[in-house]
């Protein structure tokens, strides 16, 4: 196999051996010379370059080889090159690349009758798109449509995506040099028991007072203005901060209460990150859009799209919709997402995620967090975990101040690199170590990693001091 003889197949279908110096070289000149990247001053990044990856593992083109514990951008819930997405995908491009939206296709439908499926009661409809980002752009077309109000509500330190509207919604530094985008926005603070705006001094409280505050904002910013409340059901890069009970129902009744549209954005978190198809079936809510992309079928194709209640969807029965796009529902993407299902289906992925985050993850997460001084408060759920560190667990203090760089600061590069010499790619960001790998990740896969992270936090412990 790929991990005992660092043999892979490149593009051209030649077997190639690693290290390949030569690749290397090629691919790191024509990526500087030529790629500019993403959230990035070009001149400071030195992007790595893969070889090839395989279940929860990649490789360098020097043979090393890296457990992927951040699944890419947490959307490789399938792995690398998993055999039936692959196949489904040759599959479908013998058979028909691409057909325009406005016409009708097997995968497309079928994924579609599937998604909704899970999605639950209530739900019929999905419009598909490229991504996340564009999927919640639509998700509020919709809701603005739908209750002819234009304002839409979401938190401070969530993450939307990178379009006009997407990264107006989006609370954290990733929106401060983008606006004004779309003016028709406002924020508020969500639950965060550990780091409470409220001053909460219990998980019931901190509920209560954000549901208090949300209401307040929604009274203040004029109620008949609002036409979505957006939230990611678990916050995700800022902080895999999980709703504590009760606030998603009470999002819910407020929603009801002042006629607002309920927008889960699922992007992150949706198929099998927690074990569930989408997270809200965890908080006992009912949102009347979902908006997914990410683990539908694990990126390998992009997609994206909007599960849409019966009630929203019925408005445009006889009222056309403004929106589309050329590649909406592309067959790949779809037959990529069929396959997803069934591999779930098979596998019992959802099961295996439960079982690995409640046995393997958590119970060594707070191990860990018993022994090392900076790791402050553990959270998550399924296969999606964040460690946020601190100076000092007595008071809280953050190990490194809020900073917008998008950089990680120095302790947190120290335990980054700890990890990548130990053969482990981790999320960090700001002052978190996160653990979302792939849910095919065998358990022994999951153990070394955990291991490797838990040595790397000595890195941190030094600037703790407690
Ligand atoms: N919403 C959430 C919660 C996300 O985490 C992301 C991406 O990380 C997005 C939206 C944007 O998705 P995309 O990058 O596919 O546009």
């Amino acid at each position: 196999t790929l991990a005992d003889a660092a043999v892979y197949t490149d593009p051209t279908g030649a077997t190639r051996a690693l290290p390949d110096p030569e690749a290397d070289a090629r691919v790191r000149a024509d990526d500087r010379g030529h790629v500019f990247h993403s959230w990035s001053a070009q001149a400071l990044i030195d992007p790595l370059p893969i070889a090839a990856g395989d279940g929860a593992t990649f490789w360098d083109y020097s043979g090393n080889a890296y457990l992927d514990f951040s699944s890419q951008l947490v959307n490789l819930n399938l792995g690398h090159q998993h055999p039936d997405l692959v196949r489904a995908i040759q599959n479908q491009a013998g058979r028909l690349a691409t057909i325009q939206p406005a016409m009708a296709n097997d995968v497309r439908g079928e994924l579609a009758r599937r998604i909704a499926e899970v999605a639950g009661d209530g739900f019929e409809k999905v419009f598909f798109t490229n991504g996340g980002a564009d999927a919640n752009e639509n998700a509020v077309r919709m809701a603005r449509l739908v209750t002819g109000r234009r304002k839409v509500l979401s938190m401070y330190r969530s993450y939307h995506g990178n379009t006009t509207t997407a990264i107006s919604l989006t609370g954290d530094p990733r929106r401060w040099p983008n606006e004004p985008a779309d003016g028709s926005t406002a924020k508020f603070f969500g639950p965060y028991p550990y780091r409470s705006a409220f001053h909460s001094s219990s998980v019931e409280e901190e509920t209560q007072r954000a549901l208090e505050h949300l209401e307040q904002t929604i009274v203040l910013e004029g109620a008949t203005t609002i036409a979505a409340i957006i939230i990611e059901t678990i916050v995700g890069t800022n902080g895999v901060l999980v709703p504590p009970p009760g606030y998603l129902a009470g999002v819910r009744e407020l929603c009801d209460r002042y006629g607002i549209v309920y927008i889960a954005d699922e992007v992150m978190v949706g198929f099998g990150r927690v074990g569930e198809w989408f997270a809200f079936q965890a908080f006992d809510v009912q949102p009347d859009l979902i908006t997914f992309a990410k683990g539908v079928n694990s990126g390998y194709v992009p997609l994206g799209g909007v599960v849409m209640s019966d009630r929203i969807a019925s408005h445009f029965d006889t009222v056309s919709f403004p929106g589309g796009l050329t590649y909406s529902g592309h067959p790949l993407a779809c037959a990529a997402g069929v396959a997803t299902f069934e591999v779930f289906e098979r596998d019992g992925i959802l099961e295996r995620v439960r079982d690995l985050g409640s046995r393997v993850v958590e119970p060594r997460l707070r191990d860990i967090a018993s022994r090392h001084p900076s790791v402050g408060d553990v959270r998550g759920m399924g296969l999606f975990w964040a460690l946020e560190l601190v100076k000092d667990r007595e008071t809280r203090e953050q190990l490194v101040p809020f900073n917008a760089s998008g950089t990680d600061a120095a302790p947190i590069a120290a335990v980054a690199a700890a990890c990548k010499r130990e053969g482990v790619w981790p999320f960090t960001h700001f002052n978190r170590v996160h653990v979302a790998p792939p849910l095919v990740i065998t358990e022994d896969e999951l153990v070394r990693g955990l291991d490797v992270i838990d040595r790397a936090l000595s890195a941190a412990d030094e600037y703790a001091t407690h």
